[in-house]
């Protein structure tokens, strides 16, 4: 079967191959993938930086994709209550499920975990068998491209209803205008924020236009001050912030923009020192929460989100590729001229 794998490790070497097609195991499920979702991570995975290098170890050839999404197609001897032609979407976290942090429910903390796609095989193919634990069966007619974003979505519902959760009449602050940034403007809204600001830079103005259409407030920030703008909405300043553009100075702009008591969740990775002055921090008693991934929970939100969201998220996403063209995928996202890039085996 056609898969989308990094061939070596080294840079680059992203290709659609040929691969064996996967064995069942009794307590798996087969799924015929109906999309896949590209991100950040697939991006550091293609350039091979060290610390993924470090982190995945993977086997090689190594099939990608850790947001993916399809129908049942076959389900091991062992597996009941999983019906052949649902839809599904599948969290790509393998944990331990025996650990402090899993025993806790604090999955996204679990010190064993395996995501598919970076440290196991992922479902960028045509098919992919993954534990029957990991599906989330979806409404009949939920439509294959929202489904296959739901991943990203599960993050933003984890920053914004369980981490940093919003309060109905909330303020809420983005930083960052992609893709991750624009599902945190989605889940504010949906959790009842009275506005949405979204921050980006002149580079981002693409993508301000789209969370414009999608109801935010947005600032460029290399034209006006970040504070200022937000207190024309918020005169206090926001209620909440989140950080998903994972720049370094995104903090220190966030920050004065915070009303006192203020909560700001760091969902964006940010690979340098990002420095602020602490004592508007002790003064104001903000706080700073970081936000990884979600919890099996979290799923259980996000799938329900992800119906009345349908429109919204169809907006989000502004390339659809076929796996022959995963090259050209990868060069928009890299260049950012894309908002949420879907590829899928069949053009
Ligand atoms: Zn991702
Ligand atoms: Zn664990």
């Amino acid at each position: 079967m056609r898969a989308i794998a990094k061939t070596q490790p080294a840079p680059g070497q992203i290709m659609e191959i040929e691969v064996p097609p996967p064995t069942l195991g009794p307590s798996q499920v087969l799924l015929r993938v109906g999309g896949g979702g590209l991100c950040g991570t697939d991006l550091s995975i293609r350039r091979w930086d060290a610390d993924i290098a470090a982190e995945y170890a993977p086997a090689f050839p190594h099939v990608l994709g850790h947001e993916f999404a399809g129908r049942i197609e076959a389900v091991g001897s062992d597996v009941e209550g999983i019906a052949i032609g649902a839809m599904s979407t599948v969290t790509p976290h393998i944990n331990c499920g025996r650990c402090f942090y899993c025993n806790n429910g604090r999955h996204s903390l679990c010190t064993q975990r395996r995501i598919m796609g970076c440290h196991a095989p992922g479902g960028l193919a045509e098919q992919v068998a993954v534990p029957a634990d990991n599906v989330f069966v979806l409404p009949d007619g939920t439509d294959p491209l929202v489904a296959a974003v739901i991943e990203p979505l599960t993050v933003a519902c984890h920053a914004v209803l369980e981490r940093v959760p919003i309060t109905a009449s909330d303020v809420a602050l983005v930083m960052g205008a992609g893709p991750v940034a624009l599902l945190h403007l989605l889940v504010a809204q949906a959790a009842g924020a009275a506005a949405v600001i979204v921050a980006g830079v002149a580079a981002d103005a693409t993508r301000l236009a789209i969370a414009r259409q999608l109801g935010a407030v947005t600032v460029d920030q290399d034209s006006e001050d970040l504070a200022a703008a937000v207190r024309r909405v918020a005169p206090r300043g926001a209620d909440v912030a989140y950080d998903a553009s994972g720049h370094h100075d995104a903090l220190a702009a966030a920050l004065p923009a915070l009303r006192r008591g203020g909560r700001l969740g760091i969902v964006g990775y940010c690979h340098a020192a990002a420095p602020f002055h602490s004592l508007p921090l002790a003064l104001d008693e903000k706080e700073l929460i970081g936000c990884r991934a979600y919890n099996r929970g979290t799923w259980v939100r996000s799938t329900a989100l992800a119906a009345a969201l349908t429109g919204q998220l169809r907006q989000l996403i502004t390339h659809v590729l076929p796996f022959a063209e995963i090259d050209r995928a990868f060069t928009l996202l890299e260049r950012r001229e894309c908002m949420k890039v879907v590829v899928l085996p069949d053009g």
